[in-house]
């Protein structure tokens, strides 16, 4: 554990490695939602990645910074979520080999997603701990560059173009709401935004079922969580205990954390749909849930919402737009990071 903060020059530096690659999304005006909260709310929509997800960002970044050699070698990670497809499009963008490590329990449209950006799966074992053990092999016997889906300088920088995109289409903001799990969207954009704007209030919003930032930044070090099945799968999972880079930054770095109930991520799921025609997930939504919840104090500032990804179920998701709100530790289990 080395605790680390990734540099602002590293950042600066990603935006310009990324652009050819990653889309620079729009911050568009949220009208209900500002009514509703008695502030001024704009939303990042990162959900427009071609991979539905800001992670492409990360992955674009770490790929394109690989030595010559390691190119050559390929790259392995065992996340089945945004993160392998990000890993799995970028990779495939580059002429990178790709393998994404995952069990025989992956449902097999969350394979075909991977699949469809080129990726190269691998399926071994009934668990994602088997999954990981693969992963790891692939790197120690075979060469392949391990790519974590959050604590790594590379990344961080990747996800932290965000804040700079952010600053520079509205550089009268006050508050930046970013969802938070490992902590490399948060580190990335906290890290860009506290520096061009140092009195930007910056907060992370996670859910109530396994928030392992949370937990650590309270614990004052890296603490495990249990995890329960829940809307915002994509916050899922821990932080290591082995952290370098996003427990220190995040700790550093963030003004405020706070916690979002099942309820009010299927709230905050909906209402950006019938306000806004927006399909985001339910990590993507813990913002919009948490303004709507008034557990954050709104009133007339400016504020923008990180929206950051689209990738959800769509019978789940039309259960919630319908009004149902949908509890998953009551129907099957399918998590993924
Ligand atoms: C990964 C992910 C997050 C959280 O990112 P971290 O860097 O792990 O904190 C938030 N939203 C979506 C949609 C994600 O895929």
């Amino acid at each position: 554990m080395t605790q680390k903060h990734v540099p602002f020059s590293a950042i600066e530096a990603a935006r310009d490695q990324i652009a050819p690659h990653v889309l620079r999304t729009p911050l568009v005006p949220a009208f209900p939602l500002s009514d509703a909260c008695g502030a001024e709310v704009r939303l990042k929509l990162e959900t427009l990645q071609a991979t539905g997800a800001f992670k492409l960002r990360g992955a674009t970044n770490a790929i394109m910074t690989l030595s010559k050699e390691d190119r050559a070698k390929g790259v392995v990670t065992c996340s089945t979520g945004n993160h392998g497809r990000g890993v799995a499009y970028a990779a495939n963008l580059l002429g990178v080999r790709a393998v994404i490590c995952m069990s025989e329990l992956v449902p097999k449209v969350k394979i075909d997603g991977i699949k469809r950006f080129g990726g190269e799966v691998r399926i071994c074992g009934k668990s994602q701990d088997e999954a990981e053990v693969e992963a790891l092999r692939l790197m120690k016997e075979e060469g392949l560059v391990y790519l974590s889906p959050f604590d790594h300088p590379d990344v961080i920088a990747g996800q932290g173009t965000i804040g700079l995109e952010l600053i520079e289409d509205w550089p009268e903001l006050d508050m930046v709401i970013v969802p938070l799990s490992g902590g490399g969207l948060m580190a990335g954009i906290a890290k860009a935004v506290k520096t061009l704007k140092p009195d930007t209030r910056i907060i992370g919003v996670t859910m109530e079922r396994g928030p392992a930032m949370y937990d650590s930044i309270r614990a004052g070090h890296p603490v495990e969580v249990v995890e329960t099945p829940t809307l915002a799968d994509s916050l899922g999972g821990g932080i290591g205990l082995e952290n370098d880079y996003t427990f220190a930054m995040c700790r550093d770095l963030v003004d405020e954390t706070l916690l979002v109930s099942e309820a009010e991520i299927a709230a905050g799921m909906r209402a950006l749909y019938r306000d806004q025609q927006i399909v985001a997930e339910g990590g993507g939504s813990v913002g919009v849930a948490a303004l709507l919840a008034d557990k954050i104090q709104a009133k007339g500032k400016r504020i923008a919402v990180v929206i950051s990804g689209r990738n959800v179920d769509m019978d789940i998701f039309t259960r919630i737009a319908g009004g149902e709100d949908v509890d998953l530790a009551t129907v099957q289990p399918d998590g993924g990071a």
